[in-house]
């Protein structure tokens, strides 16, 4: 009944709108032109590796009644099935009529994504399958400022502030914090390394390469990118091949450990561990931070009740990942020798937030600050071998944290 009555309104309208467009001529106005018709001339149908990019845009072209290219168009672009994301959500045909979109895979392998465009009444979808990544392999996104080395082992490391590359089409940011982390993407290949030697399996990586004077990945996107779409792609490519490999690791393994990396400049020569838990907080007692508003901002939130053991235990006890790296030779902030922060300390940042134990899943994780003796020249060893000494040390806590905590088995030696 409420189509019927529908349809008669409309003619009505349309009716209206004819007369009033001919009121001064003698001759028969000419019909106006409308958008009818919004044809998909290629890229309706791709194929990418889990959140990459497809290989081609989706080229649309606007037309009208007469077939004509109707240009300045205003489309709403959205993905209305499947994990995939487009570029621009309102996009506009240009003279001739024509605009091409980017998008990106979803996250899932084997399945679909569907774009539908759409403006007023007229609309048409394309689609994108999802194909699985190749461990081991480097995929690059948009203009290779990010990358994603899939792995298989459950294990995700991001390096959001060791790029270097400075395109001089992204102005650089005007507000926040540019400094680089220097050599935090050389460590970040070299700890997946580690990995790979010790139990013959790779971590999940993904790096940042652009310098931190043009994108910050370990920031909310405003502060990241201020404004600029390249700068926006880049982050939003970062977070997708993030949760990409985050997703990828829960189907896999149920559970695992993320580890955003980072490099500190503090005087204090020590692995800053991040776990959302600041000076402030680190400075009470263990009873406090046993309580359940602290264990509910923590980055290892969801594996006190997992574990079976006490939030301060988690993060400054005998089995804490500061323990176990105290126990390799290298200082840590919070361990049981350093409880509290003695100075500066960072205490875990946006992706730490974001992708630890999001939504109550069992991937937790923290943000290692890595001090300047591991990653610099020093008397005793180059940067180069002071960094490959720590990413065995660094396998070699992962795996024993892992199965000490979690029961997981990681197959080192
Ligand atoms: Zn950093």
């Amino acid at each position: 009944m409420h189509i019927s009555a529908h349809r008669p309104v409309s003619l009505f309208l349309l009716v209206l709108s004819a007369a009033a467009g001919c009121s001064s001529g003698t001759t028969a106005p000419a019909e106006d032109a409308v958008l009818t018709t919004l044809e998909i001339i290629s890229g309706g149908a791709q194929e990418a590796v889990v959140g990459a990019p497809f290989p081609e845009g989706v080229r649309v072209r606007a037309l009208d009644q007469f077939g004509n290219p109707v240009a300045g168009q205003a489309l709403e672009a959205r993905v209305t099935e499947g994990s995939g994301w487009v570029v621009d959500p309102s996009p506009e045909t240009g003279a001739n009529g024509e605009v091409t979109l980017a998008w990106y895979a979803g996250r899932t392998p084997g399945t679909a994504s569907t774009l539908r465009l759409r403006a007023g009444q007229v609309t048409a979808t394309a689609s994108g399958n999802a194909l699985p990544a190749t461990p081991g392999t480097s995929h690059r996104g948009h203009r290779n400022f990010v990358e994603y080395i899939p792995g298989t082992l459950p294990i995700v490391i991001t390096a959001p502030h060791g790029g270097r590359e400075t395109p001089s089409d992204i102005p650089d940011r005007t507000w926040g914090t540019t400094v680089m982390d220097t050599n935090t993407d050389e460590l970040a290949y070299l700890l997946a390394d580690a990995f790979e030697a010790r139990t013959g399996e790779r971590p999940h990586l993904v790096v940042l390469h652009l310098r931190r004077t043009k994108l910050d990945a370990n920031r909310a996107i405003q502060e990241a990118a201020q404004g600029n779409p390249t700068a926006e792609r880049a982050w939003r490519e970062f977070h997708h091949w993030t949760e990409t490999a985050l997703e990828r690791v829960e189907a896999d393994h149920g559970e695992g450990i993320y580890i955003d990396l980072h490099g500190h400049g503090h005087e204090f020569q020590a692995l800053e561990l991040g776990y959302m838990i600041t000076t402030a907080d680190l400075n009470r007692s263990d009873a406090e931070l046993d309580e359940s508003w602290a264990v509910e901002k923590s980055a290892l939130r969801s594996w006190v009740a997992r574990t079976g053991r006490s939030h301060s235990e988690l993060i400054r006890g005998e089995t804490s990942l500061g323990a176990l790296f105290e126990a390799e030779g290298y200082p840590s902030v919070p361990s049981p020798l350093n409880p509290t922060p003695p100075g500066a300390f960072f205490s875990g940042g946006y992706n730490t937030g974001r992708h630890s134990c999001r939504g109550g899943e069992p991937i937790c994780g923290f943000q290692l600050e890595v001090n300047q003796d591991v990653r610099f020249n020093r008397p005793w060893g180059t940067a180069a071998e002071n960094m490959a000494a720590f990413a065995e040390a660094h396998a070699r806590v992962i795996e024993a944290f892992l199965q000490l905590q979690l029961g997981i088995a990681l197959g080192g030696d």
